[in-house]
């Protein structure tokens, strides 16, 4: 796993890579002021997924169970001002938080006609005061007048875009059924930079197949990107997937918690320290998450992430400027 390239001291770090890792809240706090604190609404546009309704393929991908996205307001059924009332006064009350994102997360919410889009975020932003909106969807739902219709919305809100990559390897892709290869993230990336809003990839360590060597091209490859953010997960295995069956049958296993660990850090040491890192780890068992179980909490994990970091003197983009030398 490690490279030939001993790693900066943490005294060198920026004040935003304290814990290790830039994070979103750090961004946050540079983008909106000091200690401001921004929650991501989350809301279901009811939406469907071109690898789910025919239009790339049926089933989805392997592992996914949109109900263990973890939102604490989506039912079926909701409108989008009921999700957005009710999703902000969760916040508000659980956390005094004032400032807020919508964040259409559920399916693929590009998958419809540019007008059906433009209807859906209009709707969601009219009903609350928010500062941005995050769109996740997929490297091949994303024509050319999507695009322009999101740029719109970058001139007025802080806009992200999630792509679901998962795994630079087509092989894994087509193993997870995911529907599309490598060539569609690097084509949707292309299209969507110098347009305003910010690029944020997904990447799952511990798919079926993968070595640890392969996770870490992966992170390799989207390091050299240009990304503005990214979001890592562990795998996990959440019920009724098909990920699930082969769980039982045991035809899959989990990634274990030192292994994830491992690759986590060598991952946040190729990419740039300025890639916000708007997630370190997937969900941890619960009604719909079936394993693996670590034993320990997200935030018991995210502390030892910080601890591990530490004790290898190590951080964020500590390889990524070597390996830029090295390729160029
Ligand atoms: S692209 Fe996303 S929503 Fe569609 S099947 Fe895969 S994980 Fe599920």
């Amino acid at each position: 796993m490690q490279g030939g390239v001993g790693p900066l001291p943490v005294a060198t770090a920026p004040a935003r890579l304290a814990r290790g890792w830039y994070s979103f809240s750090e961004y946050v706090s540079e983008r909106f002021g000091p200690g401001t604190k921004v929650y991501k609404v989350t809301l279901d546009a009811g939406l469907t997924c071109p690898n789910i309704d025919g239009t790339v393929g049926r089933g989805g991908c392997t592992y996914c169970s949109n109900r263990s996205f973890s939102p604490p307001v989506r039912e079926p059924g909701r409108s989008l001002a009921e999700q957005v009332r009710d999703g902000i006064r969760f916040y508000r009350e659980r956390y005094g938080a004032e400032k807020f994102i919508a964040y259409f997360q559920a399916h693929t919410n590009t998958h419809a006609p540019a007008a059906r889009l433009r209807g859906v975020y209009d709707e969601a932003l009219s009903a609350g005061d928010f500062l941005g909106l995050d769109i996740g969807t997929r490297p091949d739902s994303v024509p050319d007048d999507v695009l322009d219709l999101i740029e719109e919305y970058a001139r007025r809100y802080e806009v992200w875009v999630e792509y679901g990559l998962q795994s630079a390897h087509d092989r894994t892709l087509a193993a997870t059924n995911r529907g599309h290869g490598f060539a569609e993230f690097e084509d949707a990336v292309r299209r969507s930079r110098n347009r305003g809003f910010r690029i944020c990839a997904h990447l799952i360590h511990g798919l079926p197949g993968e070595t640890q060597g392969m996770m870490l091209e992966s992170a390799r490859a989207v390091a050299g990107m240009g990304l503005d953010g990214i979001k890592i997960h562990h795998a996990y295995v959440a019920r009724g997937t098909a990920l699930a069956a082969d769980w039982r049958a045991g035809r899959y296993r989990p990634i274990e918690m030192s292994e994830y660990l491992e690759v986590l850090v060598a991952t946040l040491e190729v990419l740039p320290e300025d890639v916000v890192i708007h997630r370190l780890v997937g969900e941890f068992p619960g009604a719909e998450v079936l394993a693996p179980d670590w034993g320990i909490g997200k935030g018991a994990f995210l502390a030892r992430v910080e601890r591990e970091l530490a004790r290898r003197g190590t951080r964020q983009g500590a390889r990524a400027a070597a390996l830029a030398s090295i390729a160029s």
